[in-house]
């Protein structure tokens, strides 16, 4: 029954495994409660950064992060409601002034975390430099010497490279498309953005002056969910809800803000999916295999087996005499005894009491072979009121104590109302290059002998 349960175990196994990815975020009773009883979470955006996110006319969150937050939120399912606000200073304003929960997507840096706490990334993507067309190539900008650098103000990067980089000249400008502009016009060397947003505006602005001359180590934007420091317990739930989203969806998210073709991905779905439904096939597969199997088992079974009597019919013993015929030739002193057995005066038993009555002779005879011989002697019925016994690597005497020990159990225990059933047998061994045909044509005539000299007896030929 093994197969059966590795078969049940494989369903399970696909079932589940295609469910899991539909799996809603399981929150601990403690998270729960608190979402009970929070009901609302206010969220912070900057409204302007496209394609990461801005506040449109119709006063919506739309963008990268808005989708990637509301695929988060609708996986965990919170009720996330936007902080309408129209400068990314008001927005930074709002959120240090504990009026939104959450900064929706945000570089971690430690000015920011004087108030907030942060989740793992929604996204990473590296920052590059962007030159303009007739710069070299810049491996590391600690080469460099007095460059200007154009950066928006308030900005994490600004933050950092103004450290990192002492080298250099920053420019704070007022926006991104303030820094690519001053570029472009010679105004600044370079700038730094996100790869996404960098796409996004030379596309979009049509600035093909410019160009990507590097990446600086390190600098990559880990963009997170900025949550308020006391509510710790709702950044482990935004985690949870973070772990959720999958690679492929966070590229499909970023294609349709972009146009970008990033590269072909299948969904982790439809993968599983496609496992799902393999496993199920090869799972209806064994099982019918098993099942043919075991069919073909019990054909086989049937093929040889006397209906009456349950033991072997003649099919059987006929290619175990070939089998054994063929050992006789090919071992020195391998030793082969048969012997035929037929019911005395049975016509008589049939006649008297009825062919059912002679049935059950039969089977009493056939109980008795199985009770008798030993399980190396190969038994069978050979037609009508005759059964035939191998003794595989058994001599004729031995053969003929096995013989008489039968017979005489027949004589004692086989019944037919009452009076007691008795058989005679021939019997016989192989000799050396003798075909099948003649040793049975031999233990016949010893039959005959043995019911010629009045029956219930043993002969040999
Ligand atoms: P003997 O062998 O001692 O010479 O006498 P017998 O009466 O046994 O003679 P024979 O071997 O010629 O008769 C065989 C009888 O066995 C004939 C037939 O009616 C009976 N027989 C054969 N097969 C079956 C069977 O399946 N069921 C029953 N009830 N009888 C069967
Ligand atoms: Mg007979
Ligand atoms: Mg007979």
């Amino acid at each position: 029954m093994n197969y059966r349960f590795y078969t049940l175990f494989l369903f399970l196994f696909a079932v589940i495994e295609v469910n899991a990815v539909e799996n809603y975020v399981r929150l601990t009773p403690e998270e729960q409660a608190y979402l009970t009883q929070k009901k609302v979470i206010t969220m912070c955006v900057d409204p302007d950064w496209e394609p990461f996110e801005i506040i449109n006319a119709e006063g919506e969150h739309v963008g990268i992060s808005a989708d990637l937050i509301s695929l988060m939120a609708k996986r965990v399912g919170l009720n996330i409601k936007l902080v309408q606000t129209k400068t990314w200073d008001e927005t930074l304003e709002k959120s240090k002034s504990g009026q939104c929960d959450i900064l929706s997507f945000v570089n971690q840096t430690p000015e920011r975390e004087k108030w907030l706490i942060f989740t793992q990334p929604l996204l990473s993507d590296p920052n590059i430099l962007i030159t303009r067309e007739e710069h070299s190539f810049v491996a590391d900008l600690n080469g460099l010497d007095g460059e200007r650098v154009a950066l928006p103000e308030g900005t994490a990067v600004l933050e950092r490279m103004s450290k990192d980089f002492p080298n250099l000249k920053m420019i704070p400008v007022v926006s991104e498309a303030d820094a690519m502009e001053m570029v472009s016009e010679k105004k600044a060397d370079m700038t730094v953005r996100s790869l996404i947003v960098a796409a996004y505006v030379i596309k979009k602005e049509g600035w093909f002056n410019l160009k990507i001359s590097g990446q600086p180590q390190g600098y990559e934007n880990h963009l997170r969910i900025g949550v308020l420091k006391d509510e710790k317990i709702l950044r482990d739930i935004l985690d949870k809800g973070i772990q959720m989203i999958t690679p492929i969806e966070r590229e499909e998210i970023i294609n349709k803000h972009t146009g970008l073709v990033v590269k072909d991905g299948i969904d982790r779905k439809t993968v599983l999916q496609y496992i799902a439904l393999t496993l199920l096939i090869a799972a209806i597969f064994l099982w019918r295999y098993y099942d043919l199997k075991r069919y073909n088992a019990k054909l086989l079974e049937l093929s040889i087996t006397d209906k009456l009597t349950g033991i072997y019919n003649r099919l059987k013993i006929d290619e175990r005499l070939t089998d054994e015929q063929k050992k006789v030739n090919r071992y020195m002193n391998y030793r082969c005894s048969v012997m035929m057995i037929d019911i005395d005066f049975f016509k008589t038993v049939n006649d008297t009491y009825g062919h059912q009555y002679g049935d059950d002779v039969l089977k009493q005879l056939a109980e008795l072979m199985r009770q008798n011989f030993r399980e190396t002697d190969v038994f069978g019925r050979w037609g009508g009121e005759e059964f035939m016994v191998i003794f595989p690597n058994t001599s004729v005497e031995d053969a003929y104590a096995a013989a008489e020990k039968f017979r005489r159990n027949v004589e004692e225990n086989v019944r037919s109302m009452d009076k007691p059933v008795t058989v005679s047998i021939g019997l016989g061994t192989f000799l050396t290059a003798e075909s099948v045909d003649n040793m049975l044509s031999r233990i016949d005539a010893a039959l005959y002998d043995a019911k010629e000299q009045g029956r219930n007896r043993i002969c040999t030929r």
